[in-house]
């Protein structure tokens, strides 16, 4: 077995970073995609923002914390993509931080709770400022902005062209890449996991992630472990000097990101619609309209892209990254809206556990146990 290469299921930014961090340390890797690299995952219809302090969510701690960490894994990952790939294929870290914006009195009450539920997190660089201190930091705000959480330590970075280097120093490492290829099976053998089937085909595999985002539940063999896609609309406009901006914006309805390659996105809405992946009219017009409430320079904008991504969502929203029941098979999915904050991070800790079988503590709580541990307690119940 020892001779068999580590099998991926999917090529997505999570496959990918996993992939090439096993191959810098000296483990063969093939990936499985379905579809081409780099365009095929939710990673590319993504917004690239590196967000924790504006993510946080209510009940969320455990999650908040590993996405704070999942930041901090960024300098050195990208420090050794720039061994891989040429120096201008790696994307900068942009520290823009991120400003959280009230235009109605509603929103207002919205971002008081926000700020105070921040404040017992401890997050450091908030600041809860006025609509005109706003409009100084960000001079094309809209006056109907009355209020803006500031929030210095977020940043964000270009998802496509992070994307396309990690796909490049996947190859120059060596990896093999299977595209058009699907995973219909996991073959699993006296409780061990020894390769996968692709139209009827069986590949060894010494040992297997599976990281197929969305899809997780179509493939046979093991516990779907309930992911679900949650569908993003985005919007991608032409960002011209009229509608610069500095910081990740954000209302309670939309974001605004603009990237260091001139497009400014408008996201995202979340429709829990299976795999339906059309673009309509609904979503696209809240968003163009909560963005121009916010930016009211939008009006004038080119529209350049419409696209929609799934992304992936387990029960509990939260992402499920380690070792399965099953000996050999590993499990990194249910990045929700944080894959590609979390990818730097996941890929070090599988490797880590693939190759060392050690595991992150902080990591406990998002195993894939956690899900068959739910399941006996429910049979114990019953
Ligand atoms: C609109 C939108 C905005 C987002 N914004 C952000 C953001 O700002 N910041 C952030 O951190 N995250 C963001 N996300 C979330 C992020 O994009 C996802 O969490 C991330 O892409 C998940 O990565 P993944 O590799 O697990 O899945 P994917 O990127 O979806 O990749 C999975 C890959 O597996 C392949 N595959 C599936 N099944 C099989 C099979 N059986 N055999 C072979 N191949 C298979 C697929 O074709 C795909 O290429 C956003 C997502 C969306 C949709």
């Amino acid at each position: 077995m020892k001779d068999h290469p580590h099998i991926i299921i999917g090529g997505g930014i999570i496959g990918l970073s996993i992939g090439w961090q096993l191959l810098r340390a000296g483990r063969p890797v093939e990936i499985y995609e379905e579809s081409a690299i780099p365009r095929s995952g939710a990673g590319w219809n993504a917004a690239g923002m590196l967000a924790p302090h504006a993510e946080a969510g209510y009940e969320e701690e455990a999650l908040y914390n590993l996405c704070l960490q999942g930041l901090s894994a960024y300098p050195e990952f990208l420090s050794e993509l720039r061994e891989d790939v040429r120096e201008n294929e790696v994307p900068a870290l942009d520290r823009c931080g991120s400003m959280i914006v009230a235009v109605t009195a509603d929103d207002s009450v919205i971002l008081q709770r926000q700020f105070e539920f921040r404040k017992k997190l401890g997050q450091d660089g908030m600041e809860l400022i006025r609509g005109a201190e706003a409009r100084e930091r960000e001079p094309l705000l809209s006056p109907k902005v009355k209020q803006a959480l500031y929030l210095a330590n977020d940043g964000q970075i270009n998802n496509r062209k992070l994307i396309s280097a990690l796909h490049e120093a996947f190859l120059n490492r060596g990896g093999i890449i299977h595209e058009h290829q699907q995973v219909d099976r996991v073959v699993v053998r006296k409780g061990k996991a020894e390769g996968v089937e692709v139209s009827g085909v069986s590949r060894n595999a010494s040992s297997i992630t599976v990281a197929p985002g969305a899809l997780a539940g179509k493939i046979k063999g093991i516990d779907p472990i309930g992911i679900r896609p949650v569908k993003g609309q985005v919007v991608t406009l032409k960002s011209e000097p009229s509608a610069e901006l500095h910081h990740l914006i954000r209302s309670p309805r939309i974001y605004l990101a603009a990237k260091d390659d001139g497009r400014l996105l408008v996201g995202a809405s979340a429709e829990e619609k299976g795999l339906d992946r059309r673009i309509t009219a609904g979503p696209i017009m809240e968003l163009l309209h909560y963005a121009w409430e916010v930016l009211p320079a939008v009006y004038e904008l080119e529209i350049t892209e419409l696209q929609s991504g799934m992304r992936p969502a387990s029960r509990d929203n939260c992402p499920i990254i380690g070792q399965a029941d099953e000996e050999g098979l590993y499990y990194a999915t249910g990045h929700y809206r944080n894959g590609i904050l979390l990818a730097p991070l996941t890929a070090y800790a599988l490797r880590d556990e693939i190759l060392l079988g050690t595991k992150r503590a902080d990591l406990q709580v998002f195993s894939p146990s956690r899900f068959s541990q739910e399941a006996h307690i429910i049979e114990e119940v019953v």
